[in-house]
């Protein structure tokens, strides 16, 4: 499917390691502060430094448009040797600068991270940004996540991760001249504050304010009420609603009987006939977007990588001794992939970045794939690819597009 690498965005998972404990984040078990089993913690979670040389050949120094520190588990910033792999990277990157330049980009890479910003001093962030200034392109950015204007809504969702402190390192960001943005989820418990985050965004210079669609909402759905709400809730919520947020892993531990650790999971249903249906523009191929796991697996997008570290619910611990993770890459066809290639054709550990993206499976089979019926004996479509890029969940990027343009 990528036949041509150019211009391509490297997003990254460089540790499944995080300091933070949000609500409705797949590494830990649903609702609860219990890491979810099927994920490597401490060292085993964290990308080998010496790997960086098989993304960046030259061929992807030549490429690459920007790599962006992202990740379905971890935090960037908890990685101990991540100055280590900045500089790596700028120094590769450097020696191909003619190269880039024929290739009509930026002599530098452009660095992006998603961050929750709390973890390390005020210095650590001045380090960082001055190394974002000086090694890579002006168009880096820091991208922020903050959910609310205070401590007590922010850590509503975002547990353990403290308002001021991300502030603070926010301001070092902009005081060393490099771009940060304001990302907010909403959620019913903080869209109230919207307007006056976008407000204090821009005092403290942010380059941009952004809105998130909420996890807790992100099932195929086009009728979600908080994109609806978002432009027009103004009131404070009840003190009732802030409880029931904050409370929110207490309430699903408290209703879960523990004899009864044996809820279904998804595979074990029917498939909706509206995924065989659907037509299927794949959103990060339009983009021009690949997604490296902490694992070193290479996928299109992000969406694969819990394929491998399911997010499971507290009621269903008493199920995993099973292989739930290759039960659902059959339900949802991508173990037809698997059997299709070698082992560990898609790993970093093993390959090229390069000669990996040039593989069948992005060149051909996985847009093969979006003609065909998830029951199809040849190239099934993955589920997945239905529920992610299908027409309803285009949709709801469309109104989280709009209402992005109207903040
Ligand atoms: S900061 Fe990201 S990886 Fe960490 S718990 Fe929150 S959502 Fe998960
Ligand atoms: S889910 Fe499938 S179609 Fe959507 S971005 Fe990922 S690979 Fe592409």
């Amino acid at each position: 499917m990528i036949s041509n690498l150019n211009g391509v965005g490297i997003h990254l998972e460089i540790t499944s390691n995080c300091n933070s404990r949000c609500l409705d984040c797949g590494r830990y078990v649903k609702g609860t502060d219990i890491v979810n089993p099927k994920i490597d913690i401490g060292s085993a979670g964290n990308f080998s430094v010496n790997k960086i040389y098989n993304i960046f050949d030259n061929i992807i120094c030549d490429t690459a448009r920007y790599i962006n520190f992202t990740g379905t588990y971890g935090e960037a910033t908890m990685h101990p040797y991540f100055f280590d792999i900045l500089n790596i990277i700028s120094e590769l990157i450097s020696n191909r600068k003619q190269q880039r330049q024929r290739n009509g980009l930026s002599t530098n890479l452009v660095l992006m991270i998603e961050t929750n910003g709390g973890l390390h001093t005020n210095n650590w962030w001045k380090e960082f940004a001055e190394i974002i200034k000086n090694k890579f392109d002006n168009d880096s950015r820091v991208i922020f996540g903050i959910d609310g204007i205070d401590d007590e809504t922010h850590q509503l969702y975002r547990r353990g991760v403290n308002y001021n402190s991300v502030i603070d390192h926010s301001k070092e960001v902009i005081k060393a001249g490099v771009k940060a943005i304001w990302s907010m989820i909403s959620f019913s418990h903080n869209e109230h504050q919207i307007s006056k985050a976008k407000k204090i965004a821009s005092e403290l210079g942010f380059f941009k304010f952004k809105i998130r669609r909420s996890r807790l909402r992100s099932i195929v759905n086009d009728t979600v009420p908080t994109l609806n709400n978002v432009l027009t809730k103004k009131s404070e919520i009840s003190k009732e609603k802030i409880l029931h947020s904050k409370n929110y892993s207490e309430i699903f531990s408290n209703k879960v009987d523990d004899n009864k650790k044996n809820k279904k999971f998804y595979f074990e249903k029917q498939v909706d006939s509206y995924f065989d249906k659907t037509s299927i523009i794949c959103e990060w191929k339009e983009k021009n977007q690949i997604s490296i796991d902490y694992t070193g697996r290479v996928w299109q997008c992000c969406y694969f990588s819990t394929f491998y570290h399911m997010p499971i619910e507290y009621d269903q611990l008493g199920k995993i001794n099973f292989d739930y993770n290759l039960e659902s890459r059959r339900f949802e066809n991508l173990d037809y992939y698997e059997k299709q290639y070698v082992e560990n054709w898609n790993n970093v550990n093993y390959n090229k970045l390069s000669s990996i993206m040039t593989h069948n499976f992005f060149v051909n089979d996985l847009k093969d794939s979006f003609n065909h019926s998830t029951s199809s004996l040849n190239m099934p479509r993955i589920l997945r690819c239905a529920k992610h890029c299908g027409e309803k969940s285009r949709k709801i990027e469309e109104k989280i597009t709009h209402i992005n343009k109207e903040y």
